[in-house]
């Protein structure tokens, strides 16, 4: 235990796209931050690393330049059913492609040069007494601050401490991804359908494809490995076999999570202001979560100033104010992404809706803009 915990003005959980963009934010402001982070950077992450550009004005504001770090300028789109029934499209709004090895990387470089404080630690215990938290690492290690940001991705032990309700329900996903050399349009995101999943591919700063799917373990379990998971279930669909046939890994084995859960959760708890991917996940077939992630960081970040600077007069009202903002900006989204991955999970059903949308091709870019945001405002 510490004798005299350091105070800080915001603890962030978790420094990951969420965490580390309020705490740039909220630097800017002078405010004292502490960002706690379980891993060291920079890192790989299971992530199919196309953001939309919804989140380019607000990063300019954060100071970090995806183009000079390399990012593809993506524009066009493809999705193909497991029979590899495939159509195509202009991308509305369009992205980019960065891997989270650099992205994070630059964004915790940036959050240090404006003064936030890394641990490289894991947070254990959050306790609220007396109008402040107390939050104490692994290793013992104590902090006390006005507001706690929570960020720490998906799904962690934290959210057991939490007593979170979605935590309790086991989630069937798992996720693999990989880089890979080979060829491929540096313009282009495709999402390949497979039986029981689909895989995203678009290629990343270094010239890399990034290959990253999700799937169910009912589909996984029938196969002795990734491997021989690839060869019978994804290589079914002709687009995912030419790709993954002609290109050389980069990684030595590929990541892999499980437990991917997309259930409802809370924007706050515990008093604590969730963000990203803790405050709620959207399915990855709508590839949006990043930017969720990077828009909330913003969202909170704006209201735990108000409340800081006293234009927002109580805990209660803080509280009831990023969750009223936060819905009204992701609920319907989540809702459409929720939509659109269960038409994809039934099989029959996504090669009769690519059909469809084959002879109304002016469909597609409207679901899509209905996963996506609008260009974030800067500040
Ligand atoms: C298979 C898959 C593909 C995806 N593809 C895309 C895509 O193409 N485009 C897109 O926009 N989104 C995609 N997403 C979603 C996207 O990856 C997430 O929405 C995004 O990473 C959320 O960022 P975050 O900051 O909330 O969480 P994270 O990036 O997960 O960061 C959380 C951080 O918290 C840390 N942490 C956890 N517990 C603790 C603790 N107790 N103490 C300290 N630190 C802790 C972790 O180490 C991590 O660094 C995909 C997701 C999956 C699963």
């Amino acid at each position: 235990m510490t004798p005299y915990p350091s105070k800080f003005d915001v603890i962030i959980i978790g420094g990951g796209l969420a965490g580390l963009s309020s705490a740039i934010h909220l630097s800017k402001q002078d405010y004292k931050v502490l960002v706690i982070e379980k891993n060291e950077y920079p890192k790989h992450k299971v992530c199919g690393e196309y953001i939309s550009n919804e989140v380019l004005p607000y990063l300019d504001y954060l100071g970090i330049d995806v183009f000079k770090l390399g990012a593809k300028k993506i524009n066009r789109f493809e999705l193909s059913t497991p029979k590899g029934r495939l159509i195509k499209a202009k991308l509305p709004l369009g992205g980019f492609g960065i891997s989270r090895y650099t992205l994070d990387f630059e964004l915790a470089k940036k959050a240090k040069i404006d003064g936030v404080e890394i641990l490289q630690a894991s947070a254990e215990k959050i306790h609220f007494e007396d109008d402040l938290f107390l939050v104490t690492t692994k290793n013992n290690q104590e902090f006390i601050s006005k507001i706690v940001i929570g960020a720490y991705g998906k799904r962690a032990a934290l959210d057991v401490a939490l007593d979170r309700n979605f935590i309790k329900n086991k989630s069937p996903f798992l996720a693999v991804k990989m880089h890979v050399k080979g060829s491929f349009s540096e313009d282009l995101v495709a999402l390949h359908n497979f039986k029981g999943g689909y895989c995203g591919v678009s290629k990343v700063e270094d010239d890399s494809i990034n290959l990253c799917y999700i799937t169910n373990f009912e589909s996984f379990k029938a196969y002795k490995d990734i491997d021989e998971f690839q060869e019978k279930v994804l290589f079914k669909n002709t687009h995912l076999k030419t790709i993954f046939e002609n290109s050389k890994t980069v990684f030595n084995t590929p990541l892999t999570i499980s437990q991917v859960s997309f259930s409802r959760k809370n924007p706050v708890e515990n008093h604590i202001i969730m963000c990203g991917d803790t405050a709620g996940m959207i399915h990855p077939l709508c590839g949006n979560g990043m930017s969720m992630a990077i828009r909330s960081a913003q969202m909170a970040s704006r209201v735990i100033i108000d409340y800081l600077q006293g234009k927002i007069e109580s805990r209660e009202l803080l509280e009831k104010k990023y969750s009223k903002t936060w819905n009204a900006e992701f609920k319907n989204r989540l809702k459409m992404g929720h939509v659109v991955a269960n038409l994809f999970s039934r099989n029959t059903f996504s090669e009769i809706l690519i059909i469809g949308l084959k002879w109304f091709p002016s469909l597609l870019p409207i679901i899509i803009k209905h996963t996506h945001g609008k260009l974030m405002e800067i500040q």
